[in-house]
């Protein structure tokens, strides 16, 4: 395919002009044979946040749901976007990833077991890698949609969670917007869905792309419905702005799911109203949602440690 022979290229440049020097000079040469990777990790998240804004923006300069006179805050999400998606985090993650993943195969491997995959769990899903990358999708936005209600429920882990509630201008860009503690237990929570259905380590940062396209899209500051059916197969800006919407009284937590409703339909926590309702949590602090990037990520810290000890959130 055209696009994977550009994403090569582009790799093989950025390996050779700025990993592998980089390398050499620190003698990490114990990296070297990974380093093409890391370089093509960081393509598929720029060529990801390229896709993003050019579907993202004009449809929130077109359609907004809010228009704001200052966007102060947005530009602190646009820095969350780039480390989540280019910088830092996704190369961290890919290496954890690769080293636990070749730790634990070759674990099950000394003990006489075969590695898990999933065309072994499923046999019927040999030889079709466009279903097998839908099984993988719909397991992962599973594990998703439980990870992130259970977030709602336990006080100290809404205390991290909130930081990406505190946000008044929610838009494509807030999507990111994470306490890294969060990031890290996110991380933990779909490594081990990962090995327990032996997710290969390149796939593994390409689905999770693929999928968080949907997610950004899905917290666009935008007034777009999927329609009647549309609405019930695929997450839609409308469904998951009533999630970040703020709680007004008798109001419940609904629409969890991050890239498809139907956890929600299932588990009854769905709302297919056409409401487009201010944005935010009245609950937190004003560091949290206006604040730099250090002051969210302190401010987040903060209430973990005090709600550490309690037990459920209301
Ligand atoms: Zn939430
Ligand atoms: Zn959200």
């Amino acid at each position: 395919m055209f696009l994977d022979r550009f994403f090569n290229l582009l790799a093989g440049e950025i390996d050779q002009v700025l990993v592998l020097p980089v390398l050499y000079h620190f003698g990490w040469m114990e990296w070297e044979e990974l380093s093409f990777d890391w370089a093509l990790v960081c393509v598929y998240g720029l060529f990801a946040v390229i896709v993003t804004y050019a579907v993202c923006w004009p449809l929130e300069y077109f359609a907004p749901v809010e228009r704001w006179p200052s966007k102060k805050a947005v530009a602190v999400d646009m820095f969350y976007t780039v480390v989540s998606r280019v910088g830092v985090l996704p190369v961290v993650n890919f290496l954890l990833f690769y080293q636990i993943q070749v730790f634990f195969s070759g674990l099950l491997v000394d003990n006489g077991f075969i590695p898990p995959t999933l065309e072994t769990l499923l046999p019927f899903l040999f030889g079709h890698p466009v279903l097998t990358f839908l099984v993988y999708a719909l397991i992962l936005d599973f594990a998703d949609y439980w990870r992130h209600r259970l977030s709602h429920n336990f006080r100290a882990w809404y205390a991290l969670h909130a930081v990406h509630h505190a946000q008044r201008q929610m838009s494509f860009w807030s999507d990111d917007r994470n306490h890294l503690l969060d990031d890290v237990i996110s991380f933990l929570w779909f490594a081990a869905i990962g090995l327990a259905i032996g997710i290969p380590p390149l796939q593994f940062p390409l689905l999770i792309l693929l999928l968080r396209f949907m997610e950004s899209l899905s917290h666009a500051n935008v007034r777009l419905s999927f329609g009647k059916i549309g609405e019930r197969l695929l997450v839609s800006p409308r469904f998951h702005r009533l999630h970040h919407a703020l709680r007004a009284a008798g109001r419940v937590s609904c629409n969890y799911g991050a890239v498809f409703p139907y956890w929600d339909m299932l588990f009854g926590t769905a709302d297919f109203s056409e409401l487009y309702l201010p944005t935010g949590d009245a609950r937190a602090p004003e560091a949290m949602a206006t604040g730099s990037y250090l002051a969210q990520q302190w401010s987040g810290l903060k209430h973990f440690g005090a709600a550490l000890g309690r037990k459920r959130a209301s």
